[in-house]
């Protein structure tokens, strides 16, 4: 029996997590996705829907609080029509998004496992090549349409709920707007908000996105870039003139990519947050590292890699009191800072060492150790699944378990999303169970994290 769970958070990049217990008898061939995405859906919609409901439509609607008391019969009438057709419109987006990421979701949990093709995967594949020509066509065409289609209504905003005639007669009726957000707009906003310095990250991500296409483009069409890409080429080395001086080298368009997640690293990023070239990789991104905090809630918590404090940052918010670890002055300096900038660096105790030698030596107990310990840089990504017992640095993931069980037996693991799931598990000892929270921004898996230990472990 295993436990499924769903969450988000309502503020773009949204964060979903999918929670999950794994024993070393997981039964992969017998575990039912369908009945998961049911349940997370259920529990999701049950603890977040009315909140999401009520929070788009008083967005959308901001006079319907202030002239709700005057409001006469006929107008009530319609206004409640109004608010059941958005109800209807949200749950089916909603639900439309959820469904991307826990078909997401079961991809990458089968890649982790190793799963292979099945047979039936493969007779699906000849089916496909037995079709006519004609039909071929026809099967192509309607699912690049429902693959952009998709692709589309996935990413869908706040503004971008659309319309149907009647609603808009309705709004008419009661004076409103009919047009929420039109693209132009939209492109308006985002271009407004390239040229500000303070630009929201999600506008400049889909620019970098956009950016993208059109250079791989450039490889067919050489020597031909039209005006509305031309602006936004310069748009883009704009924004990387505004990139920290060691982030500017031949890697521009790379590190740009790091640049515009920013805000979505440390909302409170253009207040002063430092992080030198290796942290832009590597530190948590904020909304994870909440997470992880609110669930490793504790006395006294020890975060083994402390990096420039993504993590240790939050843990001050929901714990006691934080050690932060790191092997690097410079960057527990950094932390140091950083946390100072979220008020929160009275409650850390920033220790300059190697955790392989202070896990052996300390007194310490504390009541739960969170190991971020690095993963090669971005290069993890390259391969298939991450063997964590090899690839994790300073040394395998077994031997991190060890030495932090000798201070806790309660421990947190930050883990790269392409980790093999078998030997997650398999951390938890024969005959124990962990539990795994896969962390989805938008419908895109970011990270895994791992709970270790009795009374971390929700019981099924
Ligand atoms: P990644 O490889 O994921 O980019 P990093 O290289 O940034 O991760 O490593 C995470 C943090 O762990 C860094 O701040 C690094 O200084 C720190 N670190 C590495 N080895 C040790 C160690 N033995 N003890 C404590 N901290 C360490």
């Amino acid at each position: 029996m295993n436990s499924h769970y769903l969450t988000s958070s309502r503020t773009n990049p949204v964060f979903y997590l999918f929670r999950q217990t794994f024993s070393e008898n997981f039964d992969w061939q017998n575990y039912d996705l369908e009945a998961v995405h049911q349940t997370a859906w259920q529990e999701f919609w049950e603890l977040e829907g009315h909140q999401l409901l009520e929070h788009k439509w008083h967005k959308r609607f901001p006079e319907y609080r202030e002239q709700s008391e005057s409001f006469n019969s006929e107008e009530q009438a319609l206004w409640l029509e109004l608010w059941e057709k958005h109800v209807n419109n949200l749950t089916a987006k909603f639900w439309h998004i959820l469904s991307c990421a826990s078909e997401n979701y079961r991809n990458d949990l089968e890649k982790s496992f190793g799963q292979e093709e099945t047979i039936e995967d493969i007779k699906e594949c000849f089916e496909d090549l037995n079709f006519s020509k004609k039909e071929r066509k026809k099967k192509k065409k309607t699912s690049k349409k429902f693959a952009e289609k998709t692709e589309e209504e996935s990413f869908l905003g706040d503004n971008e709920i659309s319309l149907d005639f009647n609603e808009k007669e309705q709004l008419r009726l009661l004076g409103l707007p009919t047009s929420f957000g039109s693209q132009g707009k939209q492109n308006l906003k985002k271009l407004r908000n390239l040229t500000d310095s303070s630009s929201n990250s999600e506008d400049e991500d889909d620019l970098i996105m956009e950016n993208e296409s059109t250079n791989q483009l450039h490889g067919v069409q050489k020597g031909f870039i039209s005006k509305k890409n031309q602006r936004k080429l310069n748009k883009v080395k704009i924004l990387a003139a505004k990139m920290p001086e060691f982030m500017r080298d031949e890697n521009n368009r790379k590190m740009i990519k790091y640049w515009m997640k920013r805000f979505s690293l440390f909302s409170r990023f253009d207040q002063g947050i430092q992080l030198d070239r290796e942290s832009w990789f590597s530190v948590t991104p904020e909304k994870i590292a909440r997470q992880t905090s609110r669930r490793l809630a504790c006395d006294l918590i020890v975060d083994a890699f402390c990096g420039c404090g993504g993590n240790a940052i939050q843990f001050a918010n929901t714990c006691g009191r934080v050690i932060a670890i790191d092997i690097d002055a410079k960057k527990l300096a950094m932390a140091k800072h950083n946390a100072s900038i979220y008020g929160v660096s009275h409650k850390i105790e920033f220790i300059h060492a190697d955790f392989l030698q202070f896990a052996v030596g300390t007194k310490l107990r504390p009541d739960i150790v969170f190991l971020s310990p690095p993963w090669g840089g971005p290069d993890y990504q390259k391969q298939s699944t991450f063997d964590i017992e090899q690839n994790l640095l300073p040394v395998g993931a077994s031997h991190l378990m060890k030495l932090s069980r000798n201070l806790s037996s309660k421990v947190g693991f930050f883990l790269p999303r392409n980790s093999n799931m078998t030997q997650v598990i398999a951390l938890s000892g024969p005959g124990q169970q962990c539990e795994v929270e896969h962390n989805y921004l938008d419908t895109r898996m970011v990270a895994l994290t791992a709970y270790y230990g009795e009374g971390l472990v929700k019981a099924n």
